[in-house]
């Protein structure tokens, strides 16, 4: 691949660049407390900006609101917002996975409600799929859905790490709907509103000291027939189109993490002695090859995109050797600057603490390299209990086990 813009992405990069130029003055601080409303707001009508400037919804059909463009056009307005320094859009969830998810599953209906809406921030979307039991092995989802004689549906059940909840207006929920057929067979995707009665939100607070995600707790729920997505039973291929928005959505973004070994070369160099200790050398060194790395996979990432192929599985290898480096780097950089690199104030201070949430977002690397050895590898798959058994049985079945 020519990794030269094209005559139109240069030009649609210097448009970008011009109107961010303009623009830079009215935008938000990137980061803020996600507890603070007004925070929040000023986000929102940033993105409604960026979104009416068609820097939102790159990818989206025209129809839906989108600009129709392609993945490459989207990893350009994320290089431009990452160097002018302003904030990108707020609802990265919705507009890249959630959204996606609605057009190629929802009703006509579900699309012409929600998806407008999202695209300006007017209403924040949240991802509710894991729960205590149901992270990893996201099958195992516990929410309990039951129609009703008149079609409606009751969600009860706990979901956890759901990020952006705290002012969200809707949610995407994956659900049990038959607990009588194998464990991916039985479950069911649903719109649910956040303020909805029965719907309980607790920030939970992170090492970083924001709460950025919560624990969800639905008691009875009422949400109409028409909020369920892809049809009754296929929640789990359903799930798994958001899962595939979101992989692209880490490897199309991962240029905006920051994690530079340039900044880190910088901040080492100016304390003299350790420019000039081997092992220093060694450590930044191995955690720069990595990171280069990544950025030649992630060159082979677009070109499959631009051929209009998806990526496969090999590039849930990018996340794992990136979260690795900047865990490397941070270790790195806190043995120079000793503990000030760990202060509140310090530049370092939100990697750092950040990265062990990183470790588990997206997929753990235990899971990532698991998928890796097998579809990528052809290595033999792992021992599977739980293959043909209605999931009202499994956990006799994992007692047996187990013994
Ligand atoms: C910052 C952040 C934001 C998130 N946002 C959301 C969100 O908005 N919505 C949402 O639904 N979820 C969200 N999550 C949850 C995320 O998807 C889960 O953390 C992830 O799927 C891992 O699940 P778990 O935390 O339950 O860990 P577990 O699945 O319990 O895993 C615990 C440990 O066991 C290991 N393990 C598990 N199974 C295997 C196996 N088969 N082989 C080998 N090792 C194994 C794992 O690698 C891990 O080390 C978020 C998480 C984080 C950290």
């Amino acid at each position: 691949m020519d990794l030269n813009d094209t005559p139109e992405q240069a030009g649609f990069r210097d448009q970008v660049r011009s109107w961010l130029k303009e623009h830079k003055g009215q935008a938000p601080p990137s980061t803020g407390d996600s507890g603070d409303s007004a925070y929040i707001d000023s986000r929102r009508a940033w993105q409604r900006q960026l979104a009416e400037a068609g820097l939102a919804g790159l990818t989206w059909p025209k129809e839906f609101g989108g600009q129709g463009k392609g993945p490459i056009e989207q990893v350009i307005v994320n290089q431009e917002i990452a160097a002018s320094g302003v904030p990108g859009i707020l609802d990265v969830i919705g507009i890249g996975m959630l959204g996606p998810c609605l057009i190629a599953h929802g009703t006509e209906d579900q699309q012409s409600r929600y998806l407008g809406s999202m695209l300006h921030g007017d209403e924040v979307w949240c991802q509710l799929f894991s729960e205590p039991a149901a992270g990893s092995d996201l099958a195992a989802v516990q929410t309990r859905a039951k129609r009703g004689d008149d079609g409606s549906w009751s969600l009860t059940g706990q979901k956890v790490w759901t990020t952006n909840a705290q002012f969200a207006a809707y949610g995407l929920l994956l659900a049990r709907t038959d607990a009588d057929v194998p464990k991916h067979k039985g479950m069911t995707m649903f719109i649910v509103p956040m303020d909805g009665e029965g719907v309980t939100i607790r920030g939970l607070r992170q090492i970083t000291g924001e709460a950025e995600f919560n624990e969800v707790f639905f008691d009875d729920l009422n949400v109409a027939a028409d909020a369920v997505v892809g049809g009754v039973g296929n929640g789990w291929g359903t799930a798994l189109t958001v899962l595939m928005y979101e992989r692209l959505t880490i490897g199309l973004g991962s240029e905006g993490f920051g994690y530079r070994s340039d900044r880190f070369a910088k901040a080492l160099s100016t304390d003299k002695a350790a420019c000039a200790d081997p092992e220093v050398r060694q450590r930044l060194g191995d955690l720069s090859t990595d990171l280069l790395a990544v950025r030649f996979t992630g060159y082979r990432t677009l070109t499959a995109l631009s051929k209009g192929q998806i990526p496969g599985p090999e590039s849930g290898l990018a996340k794992v050797t990136t979260v690795n480096a900047a865990v490397a780097a941070g270790e790195l950089l806190a043995d120079v600057i000793g503990p000030d690199a760990l202060s509140e104030d310090s530049e370092w201070f939100h990697m750092i603490s950040f990265l062990p949430g990183l470790k588990s977002a997206g997929g753990t690397e235990a899971i990532l390299r698991n998928t890796i050895g097998e579809r990528v590898l052809g290595l033999p798959p792992e021992p599977r209990l739980d293959k043909g058994i209605p999931f009202s049985e499994l956990r006799a079945k994992e007692k047996e086990a187990v013994g």
